[in-house]
């Protein structure tokens, strides 16, 4: 008894030298997207707001990207748990199980979950040089020409791939468009302005400003109800509006460690965590992009693999009946 009495305590003094010892160099978040897109911009937005309830520690943004995001996920389910490499991620977490033969890591075994950040919408978007205005003539040119045009992604499993996918299976379209993939949706935003893709569907963190310049053009929102509260984006109809029925779709970022990380780095981090989602700097960046940040028990570890696990079964269910546009 004595014995384990004494074991306990030396677990608990390591374990508390960790978190006091934490961090002891600079933090990375990597993401799985290329720069300048919009993972890229919640995590940048996300470093600067643990800053502060990190003690000031340095918190630096890494894309490690390629392949949905599986690689830089790989990356993070292999580095030293030590709680300096992190990773953000989003619905990819869940979806790409459902759509890789093989896959380096499994997503509810091989991470510490650190807790939910944020929801964002997509958008529904056509180069400039589309000939549509309105959704429904973006749909009508897309039966009519679909074999013929591009659509852009960032990746098997990134959130631009899957909504490609779940919306040509709810419009039945009898071709598929070909899809190009890139590292992320920040170059593929760059080709669709520049006309050399002719769709793209992308989370609103990437596409409010582009659209707002009137760079590209936007025809509809995913999310089951269009965004009221938004200036900007209240302008678009929800594809179910539109007559898409039970279409839904939210994109959803979160944190998280390498297996083994010590409970109290992850606690420190999980912390830090919630910190940042009451920065009121950090939720008035995010709302102006048309994010929500996570304010329910989907923060905590325990919800936030909770509901990974749930999204996982959700998005089996879909990809399988989206199946026959799944490249
Ligand atoms: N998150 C985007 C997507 O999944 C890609 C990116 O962040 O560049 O489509």
């Amino acid at each position: 008894m004595k014995k384990i009495f004494t074991l306990a305590l030396t677990v608990a003094a390591v374990s508390g030298a960790f978190a006091q010892a934490f961090p002891s160099k600079p933090i990375t978040l990597v993401v799985p997207f290329a720069a300048g897109g919009p993972t890229d911009l919640v995590a940048r937005q996300l470093a600067e707001a643990m800053r502060k309830p990190m003690g000031g520690a340095t918190i630096v943004v890494e894309n490690a990207a390629g392949a949905g995001g599986t690689i830089g996920a790989t990356k993070v389910a292999r580095a030293a748990a030590d709680g300096h490499t992190l990773l953000v991620w989003h619905i990819g977490m869940a979806a790409t199980t459902s759509l890789y033969r093989k896959q380096a890591f499994k997503p509810l075994e091989d991470f510490e979950y650190l807790g939910l950040i944020n929801d964002v919408p997509m958008t529904l978007l056509g180069s400039p040089k589309l000939p549509a205005n309105t959704y429904r003539d973006f749909e009508n040119h897309i039966r009519a020409n679909g074999g013929k045009l591009n659509l852009a992604h960032a990746g098997l499993g990134s959130a631009s791939h899957l909504c490609g996918l779940m919306w040509q299976s709810a419009v039945n379209l009898d071709k598929s468009m070909t899809t190009i993939a890139y590292r992320g949706t920040g170059p593929a935003m760059n080709d669709l302005i520049g006309g050399q893709v002719d769709v793209m569907c992308d989370q609103t963190t990437n596409t409010t400003s582009q659209i707002e310049a009137g760079r590209v053009k936007a025809f509809a929102v995913t999310t089951a109800k269009p965004l009221s509260g938004h200036p900007l984006l209240k302008h678009y109809p929800s594809l179910q509006e539109m007559g898409l029925k039970g279409f839904d779709l939210t994109i959803w970022h979160g944190l998280y460690a390498p297996k083994g990380t010590p409970a109290a780095i992850t606690q420190k981090l999980n912390e830090a965590l919630l910190a940042a989602l009451k920065d009121p700097e950090f939720i008035k960046k995010q709302a102006a992009l048309g994010a929500v940040v996570v304010a329910d028990k989907r923060n905590t570890p325990a919800g936030h693999k909770t509901f990974v696990a749930g999204e996982i079964t959700k998005l089996k269910a879909a990809i399988d009946a989206a199946g026959q546009f799944a490249d």
